[in-house]
């Protein structure tokens, strides 16, 4: 095997040094290529994240395969504006200059993947790898082996298998790859990983995307939303058991709400529950035993168990959890400070929901704060005095379907953001291009030092053109202030 990484990383670096990567025709034939493998292996995507993790086919398709088509439409239509040199204003130092910015591939880019999204998450940042023009490396998740083996065995029928290649393994190919020196390492996984990941890449100085975790909440102003509550109720459940059973980093973790609106909020979440989220099939399973385990520990703890107020139950046998609320568990225990990643909602309440902006401040920094509110005073404050990856306000995870807007963490949830351009973005160099001629020389930038030269490097810093003027004309006598 260690043979075989070699070779890969070795061919991937060729096929980039050769430069067949970075021109526009390339970059399409391949953005198209992926296209083509996504309508044709549709129902192949679908049947492998049903074996991966019990998606529903539309979940599937909602999620991963048209997802992904959408990202790379955009990607094909934008292409050529994202490639082109962006021509900037140059300010008075730099006159006369043109300048402008463009964009260069960073070489050969290793890119990690979770499980939860096995194809969608493998593929999304491999789309803004391509159109920028790198060759790559893509380690999908062991966790999900069906996803990980439809990559290995397909990209290479649709991609430039020189300069693309899928890499599976566990965490001992994972450390062998960190080994090697990349132009980038772009990683979506647990914040744990995410510092081995950094450290490895610290070594080559390579330049990292962590794209991790965390805690997202859910803050629900229910006297704002009283008339749109049954709005508010769907988007929420779907956010949460709707969204692969809660397995994803942008799924609602906990909600807060106002004591008085516990009552309600718990019905109305239990009538939804029965009516959308009971069949196997419309739930997605748990990933594997082991997170089955953790799942389950989180509500076995006594303290915890006592706060479960709908579901709770377990069948081990088919890795399916119900849905289940709890009402304020402590909040020291496992489940309020471990990201969920599963079915399990808490609720948290306040005496007032104002009170949730001190309660998240008080806390690491999220990968998204979602608020379901009309009250434009609190939507004004989540946004000036929290932190976090990003807001929504009035709907859960579906932001993550702008290609328009950057995605990513901030603080424990990571940093570095993509999609759309920004995926774009996240694999270019921006390199800053200056173009001179060889008219106006200004002595007044070399020695021998004098006042006046000074005086007149103030000047242009400042704009002044008067005083500029001026002091050509030899108007203006220059201060040795
Ligand atoms: P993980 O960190 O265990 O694994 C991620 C990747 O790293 C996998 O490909 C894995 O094989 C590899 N890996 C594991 N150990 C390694 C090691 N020692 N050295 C090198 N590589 C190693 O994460 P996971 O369990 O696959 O995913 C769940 C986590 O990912 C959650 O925390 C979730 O919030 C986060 N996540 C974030 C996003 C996002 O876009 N921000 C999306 C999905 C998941």
């Amino acid at each position: 095997m260690a043979m075989d990484l070699e070779r890969v990383v070795q061919e991937a670096r060729e096929a980039f040094e050769s430069g067949g990567t970075r021109s526009y025709f390339w970059r399409r034939s391949q953005l198209r290529a992926l296209k083509d493998l996504l309508h044709e292996m549709e129902t192949a995507i679908c049947e492998t994240l049903n074996l991966d993790l019990g998606k529903h086919r539309v979940e599937a398709y909602r999620d991963e395969a048209g997802f992904l088509i959408k990202s790379v439409d955009y990607a094909l239509q934008n292409l050529k504006k994202w490639m082109s040199p962006e021509k900037v204003s140059v300010p008075l130092i730099g006159f006369p200059t043109t300048s402008e910015v463009v964009p260069e591939p960073l070489g050969v880019v290793l890119i990690f993947a979770s499980w939860n999204f096995p194809i969608g998450l493998s593929l999304e940042p491999l789309i803004g790898a391509l159109s920028a023009g790198n060759s790559v490396v893509l380690k999908p998740s062991e966790l999900a082996p069906a996803s990980s083996k439809f990559l290995a065995e397909n990209l290479p029928k649709y991609l430039d298998n020189k300069a693309v290649a899928v890499i599976e393994g566990g965490p001992l190919i994972g450390q062998q790859l960190l080994e090697h020196k990349w132009d980038k390492i772009f990683f979506t996984g647990s914040s744990k990983i995410g510092r081995i990941i950094m450290t490895a890449a610290a070594k080559h100085l390579t330049p990292v995307c962590l794209e991790l975790g965390g805690k997202c909440p859910a803050i629900i102003d229910s006297l704002s939303i009283s008339g749109d509550i049954k709005v508010a109720i769907n988007r929420i459940a779907g956010a949460k058991w709707g969204f692969c059973s809660g397995q994803a980093c942008i799924a609602i973790d906990y909600l807060i709400v106002e004591e008085k609106y516990a009552p309600s909020l718990v019905d109305l979440l239990r009538k939804k529950i029965k009516s959308c989220y009971m069949r196997q099939g419309d739930l997605t399973r748990i990933v594997n035993k082991q997170h089955f385990q953790r799942l389950r520990k989180f509500i076995e703890d006594p303290v915890v168990a006592n706060t479960v107020v709908y579901g709770g139950s377990f069948d081990q046998e088919n890795l399916y959890i119900e849905p289940t609320i709890l009402l304020d568990p402590p909040l020291d225990s496992e489940i309020m400070n471990e990201e969920i990643f599963g079915p399990l909602l808490p609720i948290i309440t306040l005496k007032k929901i104002e009170h949730s902006i001190e309660f998240l401040k008080a806390r690491p920094k999220p990968l998204v704060i979602y608020a379901f509110t009309k009250n434009e005073k609190l939507k004004e404050r989540i946004v000036e005095e929290t932190s976090s990856g990003s807001v929504t306000f009035n709907d859960a995870v579906i932001q993550f379907a702008l290609d328009t807007l950057p995605f990513g963490g901030t603080g424990q949830s990571g940093f570095g953001k993509y999609h759309g351009k920004f995926s774009f973005d996240q694999f270019s160099h921006q390199k800053a291009i200056m173009r001179r001629s060889f008219y106006m020389e200004f002595s007044f930038r070399y020695p021998p030092w004098n006042e006046r030269k000074l005086q007149f490097i103030r000047y242009v810093y400042s704009y002044n053109y008067v005083g500029i003027l001026l002091l050509f004309l030899g108007l203006k006598r220059y201060s040795s202030a």
